[in-house]
């Protein structure tokens, strides 16, 4: 038997054993209907929430995840007084979650740092620190417009009238701080948890949102053009209480984590768990963990199905084209666009721009990705073949240099380039930084770099992500993920002692497909419940989970 062929049986072996194991899982939802998981789910209705019931697979899902390697370590973390470059603060910290570009208070007349101000809310609070504390009006009406597209989180505090899931929490978080962050961060009060609240990304906060939290209660320390030492006071200022220790940290980043893990070890030591969302901060859990210093149970949010396959895909399928919209009004109908990487954000974006018209190109390195984009009916090239004629340049790989200055030197003249990946490094930007080039800036995050022969290469954003930089992104995504998160909190602040362990761990299947039937509602979707025959066919829990944890959606 050849070597592939017994590897290959060793997989399905591993395959039913995970099935197996789904199945045990399943048995633990029994009293959960598809009913209530699906299109009956009135969104009131949470008799059956598995975190509220005993949920989970126990296992932690390390092996499941591989990362590359990757230079950032726990260890090698920023003092209080140390120096953040600004490129970390953008790359690491808000890669993989999202904020609003809409926002009230962006330019701001009043210069003072929010740290030399004394503010006080109409309850006589000062515990919070912001821009302007007057500007809570404005982040509340933010707040209830994404409260309209978040009805899962809305539908949780509705059950939380009765029941407190988070009742004795006390949740320090670091996120972004947005009108979607705010309903999900007011969800957690409704729920039971006090919170302290800062901002993963010195760019992002909503100021007006960070007003509205401080008003009702929430300390808040976020404004919008932080410093790098804003950066981590605020961090501290969270953390660092007399009478108030946290016991839950919910993340996006891992910067939190890390100050506290570094800085406050005996009050790590007693979370009793650790919510992260971006792909980062996860990588930085594993790597904790693989030292044996994670101390901690914590959930990776990042890679449940209910993030991966929706931020990935569906959030960049609308936001490549508002981005770019934005950006250069360019029509899309008859170009020709070329994306590097058919990956999730790849395959998102191309859609958008194939529905409008766009002749689109895939550059590709792995050959089933490749075969993918061929049986989705994109042409598969080397950009090489194409970077002469094309009209918009789009990378999508999570690599580094995937356009270098040859590729932008044989552009032609208007070209639009972008980037949708993790990394500000997709496209070389700085093989631009050569003294023959002119940039000229004609927008905000447009640049015109100009050749002596007078070609023009319309580069947005300076090769960072192009959404997060230029655009909004659809509430309706971030509730799910918001879900999940809130959903994690409450699974690992109610598990009972044993169940996780000092380890990172996937959200379990079954919470994941709850968070989708949630979702459901919205669009009058109708499940089909299974008869009992067929779930005996199917080998199935007739309530879920429905695939095994090795199913690739
Ligand atoms: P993915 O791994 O599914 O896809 C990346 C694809 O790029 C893979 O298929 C890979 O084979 C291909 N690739 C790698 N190097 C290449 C090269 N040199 N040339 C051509 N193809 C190459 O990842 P994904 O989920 O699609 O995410 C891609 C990037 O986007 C990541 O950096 C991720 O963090 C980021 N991301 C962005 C957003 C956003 O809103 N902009 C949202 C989620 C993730």
């Amino acid at each position: 038997m050849s070597d592939s062929v017994s590897e290959g049986k060793l997989e399905i072996k591993q395959a039913s054993k995970e099935v197996k194991e789904s199945e045990n899982v399943a048995e633990k939802y029994s009293t959960m209907s598809v009913g209530k998981m699906g299109s009956d789910t009135k969104l009131g209705d949470f008799a059956a929430v598995p975190a509220f019931a005993a949920v989970t697979s126990h296992k932690p899902v390390k092996k499941q995840i591989q990362f590359a390697d990757d230079k950032q370590e726990f260890n090698r973390f920023p003092t209080k007084t140390g120096r953040r470059s600004l490129s970390r603060s953008i790359s690491q910290s808000s890669t993989d979650s999202y904020s609003s570009a809409a926002s009230y208070t962006d330019s701001s007349d009043d210069e003072a740092s929010p740290r030399d101000k004394t503010q006080i809310n109409s309850k006589g609070s000062s515990d919070f620190c912001v821009k302007n504390i007057k500007q809570a009006e404005f982040g509340r009406r933010e707040i209830e417009i994404a409260e309209q597209d978040m009805l899962a989180l809305i539908a949780l505090r509705k059950r939380a009238q009765g029941e407190k899931p988070l009742a004795g929490a006390k949740i320090v978080g670091c996120t972004h701080i947005t009108a979607q962050t705010a309903v999900l961060i007011e969800t957690l009060v409704a729920l039971g948890a006090q919170c302290r609240w800062t901002a993963c990304n010195i760019y992002s906060t909503q100021n007006e949102v960070a007003s509205a939290l401080s008003e009702a209660g929430v300390a808040v320390f976020a404004w919008k053009g932080e410093s790098e030492d804003d950066f981590w006071w605020c961090i501290d200022r969270c953390v660092n209480m007399e009478d108030w220790q946290p016991n839950m940290i919910l993340d996006d980043g891992g910067d939190l984590t890390h100050w506290v893990y570094k800085k406050y070890t005996n009050v790590f030591k007693k979370i009793r768990g650790i919510v992260e969302e971006s792909v980062t901060g996860v990588h930085r859990l594993y790597q904790l963990s693989k030292a044996g210093k994670l101390c901690v149970p914590a959930m990776n949010v990042n890679d449940s199905v209910t993030k991966q396959k929706f931020d990935n895909l569906y959030c960049c399928r609308e936001s490549i084209l508002d981005g770019l919209k934005r950006t250069t009004d360019v029509m899309f109908g008859g170009k020709q666009v070329v994306i590097c990487g058919y990956g999730e954000v790849g395959k998102g974006c191309c859609a958008a721009l194939k529905a409008l018209g766009a002749i689109v190109y895939i550059t590709e390195i792995d050959p089933i990705c490749a075969l993918q984009a061929c049986m989705d009916g994109f042409r598969v090239v080397k950009l090489n073949e194409v970077i002469r004629q094309v009209d918009v340049v789009i990378t999508c790989t999570g690599n580094k240099n995937v356009v270098i200055r040859e590729h932008l030197d044989r552009m032609k003249n208007g070209c639009i380039v972008c980037n949708m990946g993790h990394s500000n490094t997709e496209i070389d930007v700085t093989s631009l930084r050569t003294p023959e080039l002119t940039w000229e800036r004609v927008r905000s995050q447009v640049d015109h770099v100009i050749w002596p022969d007078g070609k023009r290469v319309v580069l947005l954003a300076e090769g960072r992500l192009l959404n997060l930089s230029c655009s909004t992104v659809p509430t309706f995504v971030l509730s799910i993920t918001a879900t999940t998160q809130a959903l994690a909190l409450i699974e690992l602040y109610n598990a009972p002692e044993g169940r996780y362990k000092q380890d990172v761990y996937l959200l379990p299947k079954k919470m994941d497909e709850y968070v989708a039937s949630l979702h459901l509602p919205s669009f009058d979707a109708h499940l089909t419940e299974l008869s009992d025959e067929q779930a005996k066919y199917l080998g199935l829990n007739k309530n879920g989970p429905f695939k095994p944890n090795y199913y690739r959606y």
